[in-house]
């Protein structure tokens, strides 16, 4: 008789709430393995006996080919103690000392869940809420961990014996499926419009599936959060909701019904289609081949996807029309609504129906949006699908929250060494972002079962960012204040766990505290995570005559620029009809009055705008540029206009007195707004190879709101392809935009505790 052994296996990653366990327990049945599995703190944990050479294939199974959903960051064996079991068995969850565990991301409908929700002989035939270990929500409806189901939503819904059978039975695909339920035991949907209350999951969403056919306005409960939806290819529809939405011209994104659908509105190429059908399915932007000018005005891209949830596949199913608008459920820049109280009274008047799911939402998550760019596919708004997995790995330290900018926020907690980067916050100026912010501060500490006292918050160095003090709010930790733009570059650099690279970053975006106190947005710096940064150069200085108004503004940024230069006559006249805001504004530069300086790299995208015709205010943050990304794409390339590095910066002088003499002489606004981005990426790829030279690297970093600019991103990789130069490292798990900056925030501060101190104020 060979002699029995055995091994101690330890698994840490993604591994609870993903089919983990029975996948073990089903690998031990083949190979003759006794012992058991649990769910502890620190992730999934085996005791396995058995014949060393069936340990071996067990442990190399185990480790080579989990779950689809899993990710395995760690997996260790050892050897140990023989205790003799009979048989394998699942265990239930360990508690012990505060959870390292990662709680899987909400996960989209899965192929054999479909098939039973669409087989009219299977007993979850029509069903909203199907769901098996293989898919369905996990992090929007997890209360505690570990992952088990009375600290789920569902717990107020105890299973029936048949659903109780599939959870118990660990050969079936329900086997300890948290969230299993059934049209017996479970919860439904109803629809709601005026007085009438309709119940049953069928006649509701054919009732919700009859309105968006007529053109109404339907308020959809999803997974994360409510949507609005509405017929995409309805006029009516689509401007009756931007009416009532207050959304004057943001895009809108969409929901098609599949991928064929999706492949008629947009050019997809193969890293863009992997993108919408990934676990995630987040918004994906593609160019579009259709015009649908009130859904996405002055853009030639529209922000795709693909049904995730199985309450979609139902309407599209029940004759909802094939591409319908899916809108975050809120006032315009409010957090997503997802609580049935707060989506009714806050859509009363938007919403003609309301299509309620009674498993409530334990926080919310909203859509992703997503792109196949330049230099791979990146994550501009981080949310259902990606959070709350780990963004980064880090050497181990004490836990450190970040609280991230006030703009896009999103905050970060790194325990156990694993960056959890929270889902997408929103922009802490208004009220009902600040309350979001809050909870998810609360939300992520209590999860982790993190105390204050051994915490190290990392904020932004901005005194007054909202952000900042509620950093300073928590008044038992240790505090650190870091640099935006250094927190830009830093965030690329933690999502590769390179923290002793000596890169040269660019970081551009609209507004950042700088180390002087004076609006940054255009520096270069030079350094390593490990070593801090040096800022190496920067965007000329101009002015923000008139303060914060003028980021509103595209001519009053402009006056902070072109008071520089000697214009020769006024812009108030064609072809710049600019508005008298932007005399007076002038003015305020020339005599100094009223003016911050500035090296914002977003803001001389605002003037480059004003220059090729954007008069007039924005109606929301970033809109002038990507107005400019938009013309560009649309304009002959090949001008050449100079923006040289200087003692006192880039200076952008030359290549505006350019853009104003040739749009006087009546040049195509399109042609300059693609020369004003082949300039910028010309002087970026000049800068970066001189910088990277001095500091003696071959790594360049970008960072930053401007980096969305795909425009930009590519005629960068262009020239840097074609006349060598550095490799270029950009963000992909978080946003280059200020939804990345907490990341980079935690990663300076964990490697620089020494300058964490206890409070002052
Ligand atoms: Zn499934
Ligand atoms: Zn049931
Ligand atoms: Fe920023």
């Amino acid at each position: 008789m060979t002699p029995r052994h055995a091994l101690r296996i330890r698994v840490r990653g993604i591994v609870q709430g993903v089919g983990f366990r029975p996948f073990v327990y089903r690998a031990a049945s083949r190979h003759g393995i006794a012992g058991h599995v649990l769910n502890g703190d620190e992730g999934v944990e085996i005791h396995a006996e058995g014949a060393p050479e069936d340990l071996a294939r067990f442990a190399e199974e185990i480790r080579s080919s989990p779950p689809p959903a899993a990710r395995i960051s760690a997996f260790e064996a050892e050897p140990a103690g023989v205790s003799g079991a009979a048989s394998f068995a699942i265990l239930g969850s360990e508690k012990r000392a505060a959870p390292t565990v990662r709680v899987a991301p909400d996960l989209p409908v899965c192929a054999a869940c479909l098939a039973e929700m669409r087989d009219p002989a299977d007993r979850r035939h029509g069903y909203p809420y199907v769901n098996c270990t293989d898919c369905g929500p996990r992090f929007s409806v997890i209360e505690g961990l570990p992952y088990d189901r009375p600290r789920t939503t569902m717990k107020s819904w105890p299973l029936c014996e048949r659903c109780r059978g599939e959870y118990e039975d660990p050969l079936d695909r329900r086997f300890h499926a948290q969230p299993v339920a059934c049209p017996a035991c479970g919860p439904h949907f109803a629809y709601l419009s005026g007085t009438r209350r309709l119940a049953g999951d069928a006649a509701a969403v054919a009732a919700a599936a009859a309105a968006l056919a007529r053109g109404e306005i339907v308020a959809v409960k999803g997974i994360g959060g409510y949507h609005l939806a509405c017929d995409a290819a309805n006029a009516v529809a689509v401007l009756a909701l931007r009416e009532r939405k207050y959304r004057k011209e943001r895009p809108f994104a969409l929901l098609a019904r599949d991928l064929a659908t999706a492949r008629g509105l947009c050019r997809l190429d193969a890293p863009a289609e992997e993108l919408l059908v990934s676990a995630a399915r987040p918004i994906v932007l593609a160019p579009a081949r259709v015009g649908l000018p009130l859904v996405a005005p002055d853009t030639d891209e529209l922000g795709l996807m693909l049904p995730y949830a199985p309450l979609h596949e139902l309407l599209f199913d029940a004759g909802a029309p094939a591409v319908l608008v899916l809108t975050s459920a809120n006032r315009s820049s409010e957090p997503i609504a997802y609580r049935d109280e707060d989506a009714l009274r806050s859509l009363a008047g938007i919403a003609d129906g309301f299509l309620v799911g009674e498993r409530p939402i334990a926080r919310r998550v909203d859509d992703s949006v997503a792109r196949a760019g330049a230099f791979g596919p990146v994550v501009l708004r981080r949310g259902r699908g990606y959070a709350p997995a780990p963004a980064a790995t880090f050497p181990d330290g004490p836990p450190v929250l970040a609280t991230g900018a006030d703009l896009k926020n999103a905050v970060t907690l790194v325990v156990g060494g694993q960056a959890f980067v929270s889902q997408h916050i929103g922009d802490l100026d208004h009220e009902p972002a600040r309350v979001a912010f809050h909870e998810t501060l609360r939300d992520l500490c209590a999860m982790w079962e993190v105390a204050p006292e051994v915490l190290i918050v990392a904020r932004d160095l901005h005194p007054d960012y909202v952000s900042s003090r509620a950093a300073r709010e928590i008044t038992a930790a240790r505090h650190v204040a870091l640099q935006h733009h250094r927190a830009h570059v830093a965030s690329v650099l933690a999502e590769r766990g390179a923290w002793d690279a000596r890169v040269v970053g660019f970081a551009w975006d609209g507004t950042g505290y700088g180390d002087d106190g004076t609006i940054w947005g255009g520096e270069v710096f030079a350094g390593c995570v490990a070593g801090g940064f040096e800022r190496v150069a920067h965007l000329r200085p101009a002015v923000l005559p008139g303060g914060d108004a003028a980021a509103l503004y595209p001519p009053q940024a402009a006056a902070g620029f072109l008071a520089q230069l000697d214009l020769a006559g006024d812009l108030s006249g064609a072809p710049f009809l600019f508005p008298e805001r932007f005399a007076r504004a002038l003015d305020l530069a020339r005599r100094d009055v009223r003016c911050f300086p500035t090296t914002s790299v977003g803001r001389l995208f605002d003037a480059a705008a004003a220059l090729c015709g954007f008069v007039r205010e924005i109606s929301y943050e970033g809109q002038a540029a990507a107005w400019l990304e938009q013309l560009a794409r649309r304009g002959a390339a090949g001008r050449d206009y100079p923006l040289p590095w200087a003692a006192q910066g880039l200076d952008f002088r030359p290549l505006l007195a350019a853009l104003v003499e040739e749009r006087r002489r009546g040049a195509d606004p399109a042609a300059l707004a693609r020369g004003f981005h082949e300039a910028l990426a010309s002087a970026l790829v000049a800068g970066a190879r001189r910088a990277c030279e001095a500091a003696g690297t071959d790594v360049l970093v970008l960072s930053g709101g401007v980096f969305q600019n795909e425009l930009l991103l590519r005629l960068v990789r262009d020239r840097l392809e074609r006349d060598g130069g550095p490799q270029a490292w950009t963000n992909r798990a978080v946003p280059p935009n200020d939804g990345g900056i907490s990341l980079g925030q935690a990663a300076l501060a964990a490697f620089h505790p020494a300058a964490a101190a206890p409070c002052s104020s």
